[in-house]
């Protein structure tokens, strides 16, 4: 281990960086609960869960215990054709926890694959149907993934342009705020009601890339209904918002009509290992049953229901539905809304919002945008006091694992005042 730094600076491509100029990477030991620890022996607080990806914090011996038994019993085996015990479990728990509103589970890898299992679905449906259906409707500034049709779906910009020729086309709905709402429902029900549309893919309640940009939940209510009014299949990517991030289960749980399919991912194994679920209704589901095989949903990943991954996602679900975790959830939210409004009081950040577990607080500079030069300023001061924060752009937000304590959570609060009082010092 002595050596993997440098082997990493020599070996490894990392995501989502410009080795060039990019500061080394955080050189990670251990990880425990709320807390990673480096090999130059610091500890660091998980304040965006490791990619929103980590609920209970790291090393939880519960999930530990199932992924070590399910290795024993079966490692892994093909899905096609094949079935095992674990994956069935998973299946039929999001199936109830759906309350029967979903009827299949389909698994893959990771949050795009989800989503890409999500739109393929959509875009033979209508062709199973017999009546094929191009266009796609998606809400600006969204963020659905980095394969292609997950890119396609997703704000066109800085991350995508050297694809942007290959992209499928898209219809972006402005993003709503105060003022444009009746705007939005209007141009939502003319593109709709064309019958042209396979589907509307949103994130509910929040955009996560965008900046943890949120959205109210009697709108989004009224783009499903519109969707329904002309048989445009909802998609609900669920990858950032499951398992209880918004406060619910599922932030589609806080609204009346229910997409047609969801997208799970990243807290569904409790964030420790990758695993994509797209869940359908019975109607989507009806519509691969057929004689010609050309008909089913040709599509599956080698690792697909892998039985060690379904294992940690059957108790992550456990853990999430004790009443210990139920309550870690609700003090979560009470903090966090608690200093949201303190820092609304204070106003040295704009746009302060919480919904659930996720705060978000916007710095007032010009530079807004992902690449935004106080992104990096942040990154740095929240480092070099020990929390681990990855900012979007200009904006600063916590969404922890539910096990970390009040202490913590108040070291982060204190850190954004002090940064935000360094910012408006040295301006
Ligand atoms: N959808 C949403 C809403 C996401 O936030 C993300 C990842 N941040 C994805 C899809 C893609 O997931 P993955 O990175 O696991 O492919």
């Amino acid at each position: 281990m002595e050596n993997f730094f440098e082997d990493d600076l020599r070996y490894v491509w990392h995501p989502f960086t410009q080795a060039k100029t990019a500061l080394p990477p955080v050189a990670v030991v251990k990880a425990h609960g709320a807390y990673l620890y480096t090999q130059d022996g610091k500890q660091l607080i998980d304040a965006n869960s490791s990619w929103w990806t980590n609920i209970h914090g790291h090393g939880n011996s519960r999930i530990a215990n199932a992924i070590y038994s399910q290795f024993k019993e079966i490692d892994h085996v093909i899905f096609a054709g094949v079935t095992h015990p674990m994956a069935v479990k998973l299946a039929k728990r999001l199936v109830q926890l759906s309350n029967q509103h979903f009827a299949r589970a389909f698994f893959s890898d990771n949050g795009s694959t989800a989503v890409e299992v999500a739109l393929k679905m959509c875009f033979q449906f209508w062709y199973n149907m017999g009546s094929p259906r191009k266009r796609v409707l998606a809400l600006e500034g969204a963020y659905h993934g980095d394969t292609f049709g997950a890119m396609s779906v997703g704000q066109r910009g800085h991350f995508n342009k050297p694809f942007e020729h290959l992209f499928f086309e898209v219809d972006f709905l402005p993003f709503p705020d105060e003022n444009n709402q009746d705007e939005i429902l209007v141009k939502a029900d003319k593109l709709l009601s064309s019958g042209e549309f396979a589907c509307f893919i949103f994130e509910p309640l929040i955009q996560g890339a965008a900046g943890m940009r949120m959205y109210d939940a009697a709108l989004l209510n009224k783009f499903i209904e519109i969707a329904k009014a002309y048989q445009v299949m909802t998609i609900a990517d669920e990858v950032m918002t499951g398992f209880f991030r918004t406060g619910t289960l599922f932030a589609c749980d806080q609204l009346h009509y229910k997409p047609d399919i969801m997208c799970l991912s990243k807290g569904l194994t409790g964030g420790v290992l990758p695993l994509g679920v797209t869940m359908a209704t019975s109607t989507l589901y009806d519509a691969f049953l057929h004689d010609e095989t050309a008909k089913a949903l040709l599509h599956g990943h080698s690792f697909t229901g892998n039985a060690i991954a379904c294992a940690a996602a059957c108790t992550s679900l456990d853990i999430l539905m004790d009443a210990e975790t139920q309550e870690k959830i609700f003090q979560l939210t009470t903090w966090q809304q608690h200093f949201a409004d303190k820092l609304k009081s204070r106003q040295v950040f704009h746009d302060v919002r919480v919904c659930g577990t996720i705060l978000a607080a916007a710095l007032p500079c010009e530079q807004t945008d992902y690449f935004a030069e106080i992104r990096n300023r942040a990154y740095l001061y929240f480092l070099e006091h020990g929390v681990l924060l990855r900012p979007l752009g200009n904006v600063l937000f916590v969404n922890p694992p539910y096990c970390i304590n009040e202490v913590d959570l108040d070291k982060i609060y204190s850190l954004f005042i002090s940064f935000a009082q360094e910012i408006a010092r040295t301006k």
